[in-house]
């Protein structure tokens, strides 16, 4: 399976960026808003500055309380993004994320950014695969 499949399985594409600058405690409100666990940071929904993950925040609070809630995402986003491409494998993106420890990757064309996707998106797909191969499996062994 490629991740342009599973991009298109996902019933809303669009990636939820925030630019630059944005203070955390913002950026807390947008992940509970929209039911997300991480954001990217661009300046301009194209450009990836960063990412943001609910992970971030919550690993900053415990450090040093929740003043820094009105600190600037910049001091806790991971700069150096992973990311991959629409014609990559999923078990590969998979592997990605499982060997870095996280669970959000951006898709790019180029240098702009098309979309996201998470492990949750990752292992549904997977298992809607299974669930495929599983029933062709069973009728070609049931003879229909
Ligand atoms: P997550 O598991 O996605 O919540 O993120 C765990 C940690 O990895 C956090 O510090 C994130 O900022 C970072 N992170 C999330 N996604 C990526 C990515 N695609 N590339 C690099 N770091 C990431």
């Amino acid at each position: 399976m490629l991740v342009s499949q599973i991009l298109k399985s996902k019933s809303d594409d669009g990636v939820v960026t925030l630019p630059p600058g944005t203070i955390i405690s913002r950026v807390a409100e947008v992940l509970s808003a929209r039911r997300i666990g991480a954001v990217v940071i661009s300046p301009d929904g194209k450009k990836l500055a960063g990412i943001v993950s609910e992970r971030d925040i919550v690993r900053e609070i415990g450090r040093r309380g929740a003043s820094c809630l009105n600190e600037n995402v910049d001091t806790i986003m991971t700069a150096k993004v992973v990311a991959c491409a629409r014609a990559d494998n999923a078990n590969d993106v998979l592997q990605k994320m499982t060997d870095g420890r996280f669970r959000h990757i951006p898709v790019l064309e180029g240098d702009e950014l098309i979309g996201l996707i998470s492990i949750g998106d990752v292992v549904k797909a997977r298992l809607s695969e299974l669930h495929m191969e599983n029933d062709a499996l069973e009728g070609m062994i049931k003879g229909f």
